[in-house]
């Protein structure tokens, strides 16, 4: 069977592509149909035709619908966790969250759509009333990346389809089957023929036609800068309304005063869970010169008793990485740490386990500084860089060193220092004693500087972009 792609409604097959499993090599996933370019032609129709019906429901409609998608989603969990370890190699734990994070994130939208702002306002005029409303912003494209398969297609579509918006939904190549999951479980809740579109394949062929469509008013892009910065020029070009996840490199200042194993646990969760394969993942450790030898010495033992494997087994700490490009693209940054004159402290390792699979042990560099292009550029895997600092003066301005902005946080047991990194410090999100990946679904998620464009995803504030604002003068 090839899992096809949806499209006004039905199923279309097409070119198939093997969807593989990094922790087994010869386990293929399934076979799934890239989407041609005349297929996201047509979703892109089917889309703008659906939308004027759609944007009409009442958000009660729309709230049940997205009330049985969830429902759906919780029904089917423990098979979708599966799939989901089984074709990034996120663990069994780590897939599980995510999967019920999918869900909790259909009910939010659910509820929001419930409660959509608006205003009025007394005008300057006499007898006039100014009544500011949001209407829907029309056909949405949703690009999304491969590291969160299940949860970063819900923040996108959830509110998409509660404000009133119809989609074309164009998941990454290497995880097409958590994608269509959702696709079916959307279609089975009922949901009218081209409001919701799948369009899986080349990003060079279906994601570049969902940039320059111009049946397409609003593209929201999570994936890398290189990748952004191509669809932002495109999208902007012809005024659609744009909104970018991009890159991190995010740092977790460690000060004199943490809290020691909490320190190392921050460290250890933000840097090297989920394989570092996260945006907010912390791959630049800074760390303060007394606390320095300490942190490195637990960290470093806190590695040694991870287990790398299987992510389908139950004791796996961190699954394999997402594929061949990518673990090569790690062993480059590897060996260029090395060469730049950081001390590789631990790992690095490509491992060999009972499946064929991209195992890599999880690396620590020391003595890094700033300048170092392992300290500059996003390397998405399993490696850090530990860079000692003088005092927090000094680790603050090291934090802001950087060209990225998503996520940044301290451990300390000081709240004057804390407070004083949380308004300095130049990042969307800050942590205070907590790793800087892990987010709650209510609040904004995004950034500044080069992770970051345009409004933010999740909580309350996806309806400035999933939205557009109408003001009415009305006088009776
Ligand atoms: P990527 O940029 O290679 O691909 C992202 C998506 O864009 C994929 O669906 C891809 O097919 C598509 N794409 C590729 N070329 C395109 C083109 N020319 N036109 C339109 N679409 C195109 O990213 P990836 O490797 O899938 O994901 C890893 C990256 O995602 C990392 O840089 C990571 O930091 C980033 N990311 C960011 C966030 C965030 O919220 N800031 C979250 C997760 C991942």
């Amino acid at each position: 069977m090839v899992y096809g792609n949806l499209i006004d409604g039905e199923w279309r097959d097409g070119d198939p592509f093997a969807n593989i499993n990094p922790s087994n090599l010869d386990d293929v996933v399934g076979e799934y149909a890239r989407a041609s370019l005349d297929d996201t032609r047509d979703a892109i129709a089917a889309a703008s035709r659906a939308f004027w019906g759609w944007s009409l429901t009442t958000p009660q409609t729309r709230a049940g619908y997205l009330e049985k998608i969830a429902a759906g989603i919780e029904a089917r969990c423990g098979a979708l966790a599966d799939l989901l370890a089984r074709e990034e190699g996120k663990t069994l734990r780590e897939a599980t969250g995510e999967v019920i994070r999918a869900a909790q994130l259909f009910r939010f939208y659910a509820g929001e759509v419930l409660r959509t702002p608006g205003e009025r306002l007394d005008s300057a005029r006499e007898g006039v009333e100014i009544q500011v409303t949001r209407e829907p912003v029309g056909v949405v494209g949703l690009i999304t990346p491969w590291n969160f398969p299940i949860a970063i297609p819900a923040w996108k579509i959830a509110p998409a389809l509660a404000f009133g918006n119809t989609v074309v939904f164009k998941p990454a190549e290497l995880v097409p089957g958590c994608a269509w999951e959702l696709a079916h479980l959307i279609h089975d809740a009922g949901i009218p023929a081209g409001v919701f579109n799948l369009v899986m394949g080349r990003g060079s062929v279906v994601g570049a036609e969902i940039t320059s469509n111009p049946q397409v008013n609003a593209i929201s892009f999570t994936g890398s800068t290189t990748t952004g910065s191509g669809i932002l020029t495109t999208a902007s070009a012809r005024l659609a309304k744009v909104q970018m996840e991009m890159g991190g490199k995010n740092p977790l200042v460690i000060l004199n005063d943490a809290d020691l194993p909490r320190a190392v646990q921050a460290a250890l969760d933000g840097a090297f869970y989920s394989t570092g394969q996260r945006c907010t993942a912390s791959s630049r450790l800074i760390v303060e010169a007394g606390i320095h030898d300490r942190f490195v010495g637990a960290l470093t033992e806190a590695l040694a008793s991870q287990v790398v494997g299987d992510a389908r087994n139950a004791d796996t700490t961190i699954g394999p990485v997402v594929d061949e490009r990518q673990l090569a693209q790690d062993l480059r940054y590897i060996d260029l740490g090395k060469s730049e004159g950081a001390h590789l402290a631990f790992g690095g390792e490509v491992l060999s386990r009972p499946t064929r699979g991209h195992y890599l042990s999880p690396a620590l560099f020391t003595e890094a500084n700033n300048q170092m292009r392992v300290c500059r550029e996003e390397i998405f895997g399993p490696v850090a860089t530990v860079i000692r600092a003088a005092n927090y003066e000094e680790a603050l301005h090291l934090a802001n060193d950087t060209e990225f902005g998503l996520s940044a946080g301290i451990c300390t047991s000081s709240l004057a220092r804390s407070m004083h990194f949380r308004r300095n410090v130049q990042a969307g999100m800050v942590m205070v004693n907590l790793p800087t990946a892990g987010v709650d679904y209510t609040a904004p998620f995004g950034g500044r500087k080069g992770s970051s464009y345009g409004s933010r995803e999740q909580g309350r504030y996806a309806v400035e972009f999933y939205t557009t604002v109408k003001t009415a003068y009305v006088v009776g």
